[in-house]
């Protein structure tokens, strides 16, 4: 799974400081009814039926204009040719979108994502690199996206909201999620003939280790059953110190999955990769749920 790190991105400065500079006159407006504007607002919505209409629709502008340049910004923020046409810009439009009551309504309401419902996958090397390359050209990096698809469908059929998340992925720091797991394989090289199964890593300085424990449990064991691959009881350093554990919020359980090597496990992870997503979702559905569980066997490593 061994990962190269991308090169260090310019921010885009520009467009979005354009777009959130107001001209003078405007910021000296806003700067002068700033503090009327909670208590005028407090009024507003305490006596909008009583109010004369005139005042109420100078709010409704003012919150209007306030809606739009927060979807501007976000929209500028969000603009580069690589996601300007993307699903996952149209999510976040849409969740900007849902976000504008509290624009609307400003009470103290929670954050949009709460990680209730939410779940997270790292498609392993996803747009960063193809990660291992077997000789017929097969690439890590397609197979972990098979995979992570499929997982994504199944846990959005059971009611969770899924991200499918890149391999550096920006959204993964402080990432709140009820579970974060990153999908890789092993390597396509032949090692001997004990170098296939599975391996699996939790992120132990989590706020909850206890919980990381018994997700590692609950994928080794549902996994083991579903594909029949066997569990191999050790972990490399590119597991248990991947990028992502110190990236996601300290509240997210979050974990690793080698899913099997692409040298002997070719066969099942390229032909059967339902069967492989099923194993990590009963894996993933045991935690959240959680299922009894026996403590995994320490199998032949
Ligand atoms: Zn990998």
């Amino acid at each position: 799974m061994t990962i190269i790190e991308p090169p260090k991105q310019e921010p885009n400065i520009g467009e979005p400081e354009a777009a959130l500079t107001p001209p003078e006159a405007e910021t000296r407006g806003e700067t002068e009814n700033a503090s009327t504007l909670p208590e005028a607002e407090n009024e507003g919505v305490a006596q909008a039926s009583a109010e004369p209409r005139g005042k109420f629709s100078v709010f409704s502008s003012v919150q209007t204009i306030l809606a739009y340049a927060f979807l501007m910004a976000t929209l500028f923020t969000l603009f580069s040719p690589d996601n300007l046409f993307s699903g996952q810009m149209i999510d976040r439009l849409f969740e900007a979108w849902q976000a504008n009551p509290t624009l609307v309504a400003p009470i103290s309401t929670p954050l949009p994502s709460q990680p209730s419902n939410r779940i997270g996958i790292v498609s392993g090397h996803w747009k960063n690199d193809s990660g291992a390359i077997c000789e017929n050209g097969l690439t890590e990096e397609q197979v972990n996206l098979t995979i992570a698809s499929l997982v994504q469908q199944y846990l959005t059929d059971e009611g969770f909201q899924v991200d499918l998340l890149q391999e550096f992925d920006p959204r993964l720091s402080q990432y709140q999620a009820i579970v974060l797991l990153s999908i890789h394989a092993d390597t396509c090289e032949y090692i001997n003939d004990t170098a296939t199964g599975f391996k699996v890593a939790a992120a132990l300085d989590s706020a909850y280790p206890e919980n990381a424990n018994r997700l590692t449990n609950c994928l080794i064991d549902r996994y083991a059953k579903v594909t029949g691959l066997a569990y191999k009881n050790y972990t490399t350093a590119d597991m248990t110190s991947y990028h992502a554990f110190g990236e996601v919020n300290t509240e997210t359980t979050a974990a690793i999955i080698e899913t099997g090597y692409l040298n002997l496990d070719q066969q099942i992870l390229t032909q059967e990769p339902e069967k492989i997503a099923q194993g990590i979702v009963d894996g993933l559905l045991c935690y959240i749920r959680n299922e009894n569980v026996d403590i995994p066997q320490q199998t032949t490593p």
